[in-house]
């Protein structure tokens, strides 16, 4: 198998791992051969370098374990491939140099333990800084059981490190991946990050992780606890919620597929834990623990919350305009500077701050006057 051959396996079978927020770069591409070689590999991604295409990819996808899920999992029939560490780095620098890439996303299968398996991406990304001297964009994947030495040395190669911890517990993780182990294997590497990075002053590369939703039994309300947990305390950028879906020949293949709305949700509630002051248990769950999918979790909280006590926009805190829906971070900002200019009278002047009037409408007061009918004669 050539090595095109094998970045057309790899960097498909590297699709099932979350890493940025990606879109698949579907025009075609570049030489170094066929166009269609390479599609499935390169994908635009938010990074903390900006929007840039990064190529994502495995380093094998040969794997000793047996995860329930993955259509990795040891045993299953399929092709699989291998790349070393420089033949890996030298094709993506061809890329690099063609303009086609500006970042790479690097993670592998299992063969022969976490710590090796961990030295041989370390070894990719080591070439690529110090022998090719590649400076953009690097996110590698810290290995189930990898040493705390290696997760310094990824910190110092790359810009973003994460960890699949799968499940939100070691009791939902055994129902998912029978042969990880929880703290030991996948929490104890992030805590070394935030460990590391608080020895640096802060400074570090940012870390993200990943579940799978929907496949152990799971509630919401034990994903929300973790990532909270992750947030506060082991200073986590993002965890991305990826829905259960059935793959052939493994043994949940009957299970059905989460709905993409539950994944939906669970962004929207994770971004008020992590963005907007919002605690756990302020989230609307319901009393299996989950959050109902017919409703914006934050609607559902003003509703409850803000119905009767309307915010007045004109004198309320930063918390506490970030609680009415339709405003972000940002929409809040804007809204306070706009303050010093003067007061804000009508919802016209909400819209022009980028703020939407109909989802704010029901739940503020504009100098001590309830807008919705401003809004319905508008409508
Ligand atoms: S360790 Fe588990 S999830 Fe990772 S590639 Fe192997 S089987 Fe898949």
């Amino acid at each position: 198998m050539d090595t095109l051959q094998k970045l057309q396996l790899l960097g498909q079978a590297a699709q099932y791992e979350p890493a940025e927020d990606v879109t698949p770069l579907g025009t075609p591409l570049a030489p170094p051969r066929t166009p269609e070689e390479l599609t499935g590999c390169i994908h635009y991604a938010a990074t903390p370098k900006g929007r840039v295409p990064i190529m994502k990819t495995l380093l094998s996808s040969a794997c000793e374990r047996d995860c329930y899920y993955c259509p990795f999992r040891a045993g299953r029939d399929f092709r699989r491939a291998t790349f070393s560490a420089d033949e890996l780095a030298r094709l993506f620098l061809s890329l690099h140099r063609n303009d086609l890439v500006q970042g790479i996303f690097l993670s592998s299968g299992l063969v022969g333990g976490g710590p090796k398996t961990q030295d041989r991406i370390l070894a990719t990304a080591e070439l690529l800084r110090k022998r090719y001297g590649f400076r953009g964009y690097i996110h590698l994947k810290l290995m189930p059981g990898a040493e705390r030495d290696q997760v310094a040395a990824g910190m110092a190669l790359a810009d973003r490190v994460s960890v699949n911890l799968e499940a939100p517990n070691d009791r939902r993780l055994a129902r998912l991946a029978p042969h990880k182990i929880f703290t030991e294997e996948l929490l104890q590497p992030l805590r070394w990050v935030e460990e590391l990075r608080r020895e640096q002053g802060g400074r570090g590369p940012s870390t993200t992780t990943q579940f799978v939703v929907g496949a152990a039994g799971e509630s919401d309300l034990e994903l929300l606890l973790t990532t909270h947990y992750l947030h506060l305390q082991l200073g986590l950028k993002r965890a991305y919620f990826s829905g259960f879906a059935p793959i052939p020949d493994t043994p949940l293949s009957e299970e059905p597929p989460n709905p993409p709305i539950r994944e939906h949700r669970l962004y929207q509630a994770s971004f008020l834990l992590r963005d907007y002051g919002f605690d756990v248990e302020e989230l609307p769950f319901q009393p299996d623990g989950n959050l109902p999918h017919t409703e914006d979790p934050k609607v559902a909280w003003a509703q409850a919350h803000l119905t009767e006590n309307p915010i007045e926009v004109n004198t309320a805190d930063r918390e506490a305009i970030l609680r009415i829906p339709g405003v972000g971070p940002k929409g809040a900002d804007k809204l306070l500077a706009a303050r010093r200019l003067g007061r804000i009278g009508d919802l016209s002047a909400l819209g022009k701050l980028g703020i939407s009037t109909r989802r704010a409408a029901p739940y503020i007061l504009l100098d001590g006057k309830r807008p919705a009918r401003q809004l319905r004669l508008a409508l």
